[in-house]
């Protein structure tokens, strides 16, 4: 032991990091790039890397056995020995008996600093939150419940899931309000119990926060254009997608009629989640076919989610048969929807584990993404996917 106090705070916590910054020009440059052997230099980067993780965040345990170990060098402690001197270059042994690295706890005292920051203004917006959602419980006089308040919304104005899904992207796939891309909850612009409709013209998408601490507010956060980008994707769909699921016979032909394209429409749909949430589900896609457009051979979503499900499976070396079944069960418990989009955040993201990546979007929810994307992905991905197998 050392006299050295820690270099980073005893609870630094950075495991919910998955990036760690690289200064490139430190280590390109570093004595230990130019002189050590690159077995070595591969020690130390991975070395760096593990204390990231460790707790307190940016030290190491100093037993040979666990820095060998570390290394990726599993019982091997002899290799680790050879290389020790130039793998440990720059940690010192501190008073808490942990190894530290002055340029890792630079990077760490950052992120931590920055990690501290984020949970007080979370928790701040928080409060806010909660003041929130009981300025709108108290605004509301009228002493309606919810789902009494909610049938007259809907009877100024209706959505489908198809239209919903449509307003996320057209909006970026993020919260509209803070741009968080997390899970993304139904918000009524105008409130539906100060007059608002439940059509999709006064819907936007918005983190659950944002949602709960909005209170009485109707500002619309969408962000500018979307009625084009609305637009173009409705067309998309209309000219690249359709369905021929179970659509109640009543409604054949009365949904969507020209001019009320946006929900506007009084078609007798019923949407059965108007709560946000669970927002794909197969069988309630919603064919957008304009009356008259040429019939078209119809295409099943359960196949579309096959044939891309068994080709990206395929592509992580998961044999076709195991595939089958995997994505069998996903269709049972999460419907085809769900399950393409995953696929293409899968693709997308490039999931070197897409199995875990894809179970991990079903957890996380439907519109849960791990990072921003980029605009239509995965209403892209479906047009492609259903051209390719109808060529
Ligand atoms: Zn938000």
């Amino acid at each position: 032991m050392t006299g050295h106090a820690p270099l980073t705070s005893a609870d630094a916590d950075l495991q919910d990091f998955p990036f760690m910054p690289l200064h490139v020009a430190r280590l390109r440059d570093s004595d230990l790039a130019a002189e050590a052997h690159p077995e070595a230099c591969w020690y130390a980067v991975l070395l760096w890397s593990a204390s990231w993780h460790q707790v307190p965040a940016g030290s190491l345990p100093a037993g040979e056995a666990v820095l060998a170990r570390l290394c990726g060098l599993g019982r091997d402690v002899k290799t680790f020995r050879r290389h020790r001197d130039d793998a440990m270059r720059g940690w010192i042994e501190c008073s808490d008996g942990r190894l530290y690295h002055p340029v890792v706890a630079e990077q760490v005292n950052s992120a931590w600093s920055e990690k501290l920051a984020y949970r007080d203004r979370k928790a701040k917006r928080a409060a806010s939150g909660s003041a929130g959602g009981e300025a709108k419980w108290n605004a509301d006089p009228s002493g309606l419940s919810r789902s009494q308040r909610l049938s007259i919304a809907r009877e100024k104005g209706r959505h489908t899931k198809q239209d919903w899904l449509l307003m996320i992207e057209a909006c970026g796939t993020i919260c509209a309000r803070c741009g968080d891309g997390g899970p993304l909850v139904k918000d009524h612009i105008l409130p539906i119990y100060k007059g608002g409709s439940d059509g999709i013209e006064n819907l936007q998408p918005l983190c659950p926060t944002c949602n709960s601490s909005k209170g009485p507010e109707d500002t619309d956060h969408r962000p500018n254009g979307w009625e084009d980008r609305y637009e173009r994707l409705r067309e998309c769909l209309a000219n690249g997608k359709r369905t021929p699921s179970k659509m109640p016979d009543e409604i054949e032909g009365e949904r969507l009629p020209k001019g009320t394209g946006r929900g506007k429409g009084t078609g007798s749909y019923s949407d059965a989640d108007a709560s946000g949430g669970a927002a794909a589900v197969g069988a309630e896609v919603i064919p957008i076919i304009p009356a008259g457009a040429p019939p078209s051979p119809p295409v099943d979503p359960a196949k579309v989610m096959f044939d891309s499900g068994i080709a990206l499976l395929g592509a992580a070396a998961v044999p076709e048969r195991k595939a089958r079944s995997m994505l069998g069960k996903w269709l049972r418990d999460h419907g085809p929807e769900t399950v393409i989009v995953a696929l293409g955040n899968a693709q997308r993201e490039g999931a070197v584990d897409p199995v875990s990546f894809i179970e991990r979007c079903f957890r996380n929810g439907p519109q849960s993404r791990p990072a921003r994307q980029s605009r239509n992905g995965f209403l892209d991905a479906i047009i492609d996917e259903e051209r390719a197998a109808r060529a």
